[in-house]
């Protein structure tokens, strides 16, 4: 089985930092990848942005991904919403709704669930 996370545009750069959490959880198997822990064949296959506020290109990019996957004749089995889009979106709801709409396949909202409580605090 094959997963991709959508993130959000304004907090994921072209080579962001911040996806170490998805990509930790995902490899623990912890946040919203717990579901996957007694199964080794789901794999990350994508991490992807919404396209910018105000989440107009959900939809477009994913139809790109699988376009991207067809020739080494892979696809998308899973979406996950990343927790920065999450936790952090306005437009959180219109992007979930366009997703679940045209997906095809099951969408989780989360990813992981390293969200410290304080910035500064202990
Ligand atoms: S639409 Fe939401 S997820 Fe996309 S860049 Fe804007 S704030 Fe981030």
């Amino acid at each position: 089985m094959k997963v991709a996370i959508l993130a959000c545009k304004n907090i994921k750069d072209e080579s962001c930092f911040g996806c170490h959490r998805c990509l930790t959880a995902f490899d623990k198997r912890e946040g919203e990848f717990k579901r996957y822990k007694d199964n080794p064949d789901f794999r990350l296959r994508a991490i992807l942005h919404c396209g910018g506020c105000p989440g107009m290109a959900p939809v477009n990019r994913l139809a790109n991904l699988k376009t991207w996957m067809a020739p080494l004749g892979e696809t998308i089995d899973v979406i996950h919403i990343g927790t920065c889009l999450t936790k952090n979106c306005p437009y959180k709801d219109s992007i979930l709704a366009k997703v679940k709409e045209k997906a095809g396949v099951e969408v989780i909202e989360g990813t992981h669930s390293y969200m410290p409580p304080t910035i500064f605090g202990t």
